[in-house]
């Protein structure tokens, strides 16, 4: 339901020449043929990476290019071989040749896929020598590139969902953490689906956030939100559970807390399963840090949390707080020693490597 589109053109390297040219020594003035051969051109070659999770690098940069493989040289000097040209996309990322629509690739996490193969390299004309023939005046040229349009297809996922009270401060919190960066206020979907926003630590770290909205209005009798925003918020892998401090309906945040978490029991186990992190919101109207402290500890004690549960003090309004939530939502979400997608799902041609 929430596809992200992006259009690149790739080119491989194209292969090196061969080279034509023949030994001169002192007391050999015809010696043989010795052009070496050419390099081989790099490939394009898409990696299915799972740390990242958009295709928002591609609307910077539409060009993708190998590099092509060097001419050979005299002595039999081999060219050197072009550098493949890495992409990296999210798994799922569905990719398309422009011109003709098929499908070329459906990456998976770790997969290696060639989508522009370089020219290999050309023969030298030292291949050419046969016993009959001692001074071939030809080489091969190196293969050419190969270039195409690709077309590239995500359903975004959410990372992260967001659930609360109304007016716990959801949607003001998903337009902080979206806004930080202005070019992720230019992103389409803040635009098409208020719902989704792209929170970014910096340009290699992106965490995608869906607001849900209107759990306790009735979703849980069937108004509200619809069976595809369901299964779509179900697999997002985190929830932040943001409570308002000084909520207007009356309660505590703790027992504001409790009656979200029985919403969500009842809406959906997969949901209310999530690893959670609970924020405590609007902390920009107690103005006294002793006071943003003792709120803190009176919600620790009244739902008995544990060391290793966290709570966030927040203000999603003044942005206070937001960077270090996003900070231990990309921990969570990242846990250190998986950083590299190849860790945990080697590609075919490095695991023996
Ligand atoms: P939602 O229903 O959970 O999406 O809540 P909203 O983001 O719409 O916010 C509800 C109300 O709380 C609005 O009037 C916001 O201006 C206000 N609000 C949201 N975040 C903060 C905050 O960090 N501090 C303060 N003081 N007010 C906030
Ligand atoms: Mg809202």
């Amino acid at each position: 339901m929430f596809v992200d589109r992006a259009i690149i053109r790739v080119k491989s390297g194209k292969g090196g020449d061969g080279h034509i040219s023949f030994r001169r020594a002192k007391y050999e003035p015809k010696g043989g043929p010795n052009g070496g051969d050419g390099g081989d051109g790099g490939s394009v070659v898409f990696v299915g990476d799972h740390n990242v999770n958009t295709l928002y690098t591609f609307r910077g940069q539409y060009h993708w290019e190998a590099e092509e493989g060097e001419s050979g040289r005299y002595k039999q000097q081999h060219g050197a071989n072009g550098q493949d040209c890495v992409i990296r996309v999210p798994p799922g990322t569905l990719v398309y040749d422009e011109s003709t629509g098929e499908l070329v690739s459906d990456l998976k996490p770790g997969e290696r896929v060639i989508v522009a193969q370089g020219g290999r390299g050309g023969f030298g004309n030292e291949h050419f020598k046969t016993s009959t023939y001692q001074t071939p005046m030809h080489a091969k040229p190196g293969e050419p590139a190969v270039e195409r349009t690709l077309r590239m297809e995500l359903k975004l996922i959410a990372d992260v969902g967001l659930v609360g009270m109304p007016n716990a401060g959801k949607s003001t919190l998903l337009a902080a953490l979206t806004r930080a960066t202005p070019k992720i206020a230019n992103y389409p979907f803040t635009t098409l689906s208020p719902q989704l926003g792209i929170a970014e630590l910096d340009p290699e770290r992106r965490v995608v956030v869906a607001d849900i909205p209107g759990l306790i209005e009735g979703a849980a009798s069937g108004a509200g939100l619809g069976h595809d925003f369901l299964r779509h918020i179900e697999r997002t892998r985190v929830l932040v559970h943001l409570l308002d401090v000084m909520p207007d309906n009356g309660k505590s945040p703790a027992e504001n807390y409790k009656a979200i978490r029985a919403e969500l029991a009842e809406y959906s186990t997969a949901l209310a399963e999530k690893p959670e992190i609970i924020a405590l919101n609007k902390l920009d109207l107690l103005p006294d840090e002793s006071e943003r402290t003792a709120k803190v500890k009176e919600l620790r004690l009244k739902l008995k949390l544990g060391r290793d549960t966290e709570v966030v003090p927040l203000s999603g309004a003044a942005k206070l707080g937001t960077r270090d939530l996003l900070q231990k939502l990309w921990d969570m979400l990242h846990p250190k020693g998986l950083e590299r997608p190849e860790h945990w799902a080697p590609a075919a041609d490095e695991s023996h490597a």
